[in-house]
């Protein structure tokens, strides 16, 4: 039994159905760290991994909301505070019906190594609530954000835990909470990140993590010697923050993204996307990608029930780079074989975790430039870090100030795990690079703290 084997059977008692995706991401970063246990004995000797995969703490708790027709509904929120070795805790709230200690477990754990990777003093957590915020007027989400931050209140603070947006938490959630925190405490403090800009939010947080990961993406390539992605068709999962302002950025460097997805169908427009109707659509009136298709009948839309059984229809477009922005798992085994055999170059992660184990395989073995989110997707909690900064010193940093910033991140995330990745005999293996790098540095600030 190598090294991996043994420190993941210590664990095996973390691996019931609501932890498979905190299973997973665990797994994968424990043999992603073999050669680095192996090279290094402290490790072991200082418990780091069965102290860094246990959350600090897991906050639960209850949140009682009148709805418009004054009727009570009652939800679970949470808030992971998993590790603050590297700086206060930092991630964001995601406000899903599929939420729940598992997912944030995961997501919380994937945070300490991403923002360890930024290079920024920042911790890693996650939140959020098994609140469903589809269809729900504007009263009832402010009446809902209003409910949440009266209990986590008491668990935040500028220099202690900082959250942020994540799926169904944007400007205007955040907004809500972040005026419910100042009612209630009476302090005008960096307490979430992704505000307005108008009340201390930072410009070019919302484009942060879309743009980062296309930024990562120009950097990965030239690094491994491709073709830049100008003039090259770009495939896009998902139709948030993180996918419109991908394609908003594919856009401006000269790409071609030609698709995006909700929870309701595929669309796929080949002369490349309209972005302008698509923000219309999804940031204005919140709806379906089904209206694009009135206004440019030559796109195609696919709604799910015409899905075939396996695979999505994203992953089936011939394409140069792909970019699944939507939700963890999302791009399984077939799609992998999909993109491999329609040519595809480079894979980059904008979600959290969108592709399986099984897909990241043969993305590798493929050798696919595959971004795993951790290094791609941390544009976004960069930014958020830079907000704080701007808060704590009640200053205002241009766009251009944040954008070059953003940018030089980005390309020195990419840089350290293609170093990384060589360093430990892995060269071109982002996902080992990333993992490495990112406990590397968590692990020795937990050392140098004591226990
Ligand atoms: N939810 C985002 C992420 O997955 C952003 C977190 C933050 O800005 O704190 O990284």
């Amino acid at each position: 039994m190598g090294i991996a084997e043994k420190e993941i059977k210590k664990f095996e008692n973390h691996n019931c159905a609501e932890n498979a995706v905190f299973y997973q991401a665990m797994e994968e970063v424990i043999y992603s760290i073999a050669p680095l246990l192996e090279s290094d004995e402290k490790y072991i000797k200082y418990a780091i991994l069965e102290r860094l995969v246990v959350p600090d703490r897991i906050i639960k708790f209850k949140v009682t909301w009148l709805d418009d027709n004054n009727k009570i509904q009652v939800n679970t929120g949470y808030r992971v505070q998993f590790n603050n070795a590297l700086g206060p805790y930092k991630g964001g709230l995601r406000f899903h019906p599929t939420v729940n200690e598992g997912i944030l477990k995961f997501l919380g754990f994937e945070q300490i190594l991403k923002n360890a990777l930024t290079g920024l003093p920042i911790g890693g957590a996650k939140g959020g609530s098994d609140f469903d915020p589809k269809g729900k007027s504007d009263f009832e989400i402010m009446k809902f954000c209003s409910g949440f931050m009266t209990e986590l209140h008491k668990y935040i603070g500028a220099r202690m835990d900082v959250p942020a947006g994540d799926i169904g938490v944007g400007a205007r959630e955040i907004g809500y909470l972040y005026g419910e925190y100042k009612k209630i405490t009476s302090t005008y403090e960096g307490v979430m990140t992704g505000k307005p800009f108008f009340f201390g939010g930072s410009l070019m947080r919302p484009e942060a993590t879309g743009y980062g990961a296309v930024y990562f993406t120009e950097s990965m390539l030239e690094i491994e010697g491709k073709e830049p992605l100008t003039g090259k068709i770009c495939t896009v999962s998902g139709a948030g923050n993180v996918a419109l302002h991908a394609i908003e950025k594919l856009q401006q460097i000269g790409a071609i993204p030609v698709s995006c997805s909700d929870s309701k169908g595929t669309l796929h427009d080949a002369r490349g996307l309209d972005l302008k109707l698509l923000k219309e659509i999804k940031l204005k009136r919140r709806g379906s990608l089904q209206e694009y298709v009135k206004s440019h009948s030559e796109a195609k839309y696919i709604p799910v029930d015409e899905y075939p059984q396996d695979g999505h229809p994203v992953w089936d477009i011939p394409c140069y780079a792909a970019f699944p922005c939507a939700t963890q798992n999302e791009l399984c085994e077939t799609d992998a074989k999909n993109l491999i055999t329609n040519g595809c170059v480079s894979v980059t992660e904008g979600a959290n975790m969108p592709s399986r184990p099984e897909a990241i395989e043969l993305f590798l073995s493929h050798k696919i430039c595959f971004a795993p989110a951790k290094a791609a997707n941390a544009g976004g909690v960069a930014v958020s870090e830079f907000e704080m900064s701007q808060n704590a010193s009640m200053s205002r940093w241009s766009f251009e100030k944040v954008d070059t910033k953003l940018k030089e991140t980005m390309q020195m995330i990419c840089k350290r795990v293609a170093l990384t990745a060589k360093d430990y005999g892995v060269e071109g293996n982002y996902v080992d690079g990333a993992n490495i790098a990112g406990f590397k540095k968590v692990a020795d600030a937990m050392i140098a703290e004591g226990i």
